[in-house]
């Protein structure tokens, strides 16, 4: 787990590459160790605006300690700023997926003033710079550039608000490279290069670890989850994105046909101002099952608990209405679980619609309203999906797939090539 000491973020979770050896095998880990042979002593900061909550920083959790385990001297940095920083930068972010949002002067200057303070209080000296996300973009006006600087947008870029990214792209072109999770996300209007690096899951953390059917059962019991009739979740930040609200109201059809329980569990992340507006919505329309017990809403951040919920469920669902990549996705399909996801973002890159899952038009209620059931009244079925969808991950969407994407970025970055296996 990681904790904030000032700006400085430490994750130390005991795990060296060895410890992956019987999930991903001897020849991933020898390739890379090959790989990290000619970055040895370098030095890499990444920098993003929160420790906790979120796929960013999940993956930067388990990134940090395998990269210093490798050779590859490694810090993480967190941009920290007022509350109305942060809700600009949501704005940004919702624009930049496209939603239509205007800002003024005001709350631009304040977004750069706010990267130009914290670079007081930042030293850059290593040998490249990895920026994660629009807050903290700007930061690359506010040094003497003597390395590579690489901007990771996670966000989807396919239908951004161009007046934003207009604005935002000054400080995206003084980068070296730009790198997106999807084809998809690559803007043409901007002269950088773009890369292609998919997002992964770390299978020893927390969330994704094997778990003890007690440890389950003590997990469930402390957050008074019962057991007694199939379990339908979905994990996410209440943000309007992932449609908790289109949730409820295909739990009503389901709920109509099949005595079960929906879940909806999201830990309210400090750069994420909009949640509890979000909570509330989701709470008044669904106030009579929630009397009822038969939705559950839960805004603990608990890593283990979200490993045991999807577990133990009998349907994940990720009905988002735009989606980056969906790592919830990615770790439910590694617990082995059916997951009914909505066709977008990066979703369809970890589910082949029938065989690992169910992809759907993110308004099509009634269709997955049909396909929860399918899986309810077949829990066969559920098996055969998820099962698929484990082996899926286990090739494709590893923290060690990961870990080979930054090497191979880093080793074209040092010695420039036109040959970056970065895909
Ligand atoms: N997450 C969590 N607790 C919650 C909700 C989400 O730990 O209550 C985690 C989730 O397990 C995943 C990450 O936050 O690791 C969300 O990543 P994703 O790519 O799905 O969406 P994002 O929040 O980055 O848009």
């Amino acid at each position: 787990m990681a904790f904030l000491e000032g700006i400085t973020c430490v994750c130390d979770n005991g795990l060296t590459l060895e410890d992956y050896k019987p999930i991903v095998g001897d020849e991933i880990v020898s390739s890379i160790r090959r790989k990290a042979a000619t970055l040895q002593g370098k030095s890499i900061v990444h920098v993003n605006s929160t420790y906790q909550s979120g796929g960013v920083a999940e993956m930067i959790i388990s990134l940090v300690p395998l990269l210093n385990d490798v050779g590859i001297r490694t810090h993480w940095k967190i941009l920290n700023g007022p509350s109305d920083f942060f809700t600009i930068t949501k704005n940004f972010h919702n624009a930049l997926q496209g939603e239509p949002v205007r800002f003024s002067d005001e709350e631009k200057h304040l977004y750069v003033r706010t990267n130009e303070d914290f670079s007081a209080h930042l030293t850059i000296d290593h040998d490249c710079v990895i920026i994660h996300d629009p807050q903290p973009l700007p930061l690359i006006r506010f040094y003497q550039k003597t390395q590579p600087w690489i901007w990771r947008c996670h966000v989807d870029l396919s239908k951004p608000d161009m007046e934003l990214l207009d604005f935002l792209k000054d400080d995206i072109l003084k980068y070296d490279w730009m790198v997106v999770s999807h084809e998809q996300y690559r803007r043409e209007n901007l002269p950088i290069e773009q890369k292609i690096c998919r997002p992964a899951i770390d299978p020893l953390s927390e969330k994704n670890r094997e778990l003890s059917a007690d440890t389950i059962a003590e997990l469930l019991a402390e957050y008074e989850i019962p057991t007694d009739k199939p379990l339908i979740t979905q994990i996410s930040r209440f943000d309007k994105w992932k449609d908790p609200e289109g949730v409820i109201d295909v739990f009503r059809l389901v709920r109509e046909e099949v005595n079960c329980r929906l879940i909806l569990c999201g830990s309210m992340a400090p750069d994420d101002p909009e949640g509890w507006m979000i909570y509330g919505r989701v709470e008044e329309k669904a106030r009579d099952l929630i009397e009822s017990g038969d939705v559950i809403l839960i805004t603990v951040e608990n890593h283990l608990l979200v490993n045991a919920l999807q577990r133990v469920s009998t349907v994940i669902l990720q009905k988002s209405l735009r989606e980056g990549f969906g790592l919830t996705v990615t770790e439910a399909l590694w617990k082995g679980r059916p997951v009914i996801a909505s066709r977008i973002g990066g979703i369809p890159l970890q589910i082949q619609d029938g065989e690992t899952g169910f992809l759907l038009d993110p308004t099509d209620t009634e269709g997955f309203a049909e396909r929860i059931l399918r899986i309810l009244k077949n829990p066969a079925l559920g098996d055969e999906l998820g099962r698929k969808g484990k082996e899926y991950v286990r090739v494709h969407f590893l923290i060690t797939r990961l870990l080979t994407d930054y090497l191979d970025m880093l080793n074209a970055t040092f010695v420039p090539s036109d040959q970056i296996a970065c895909t």
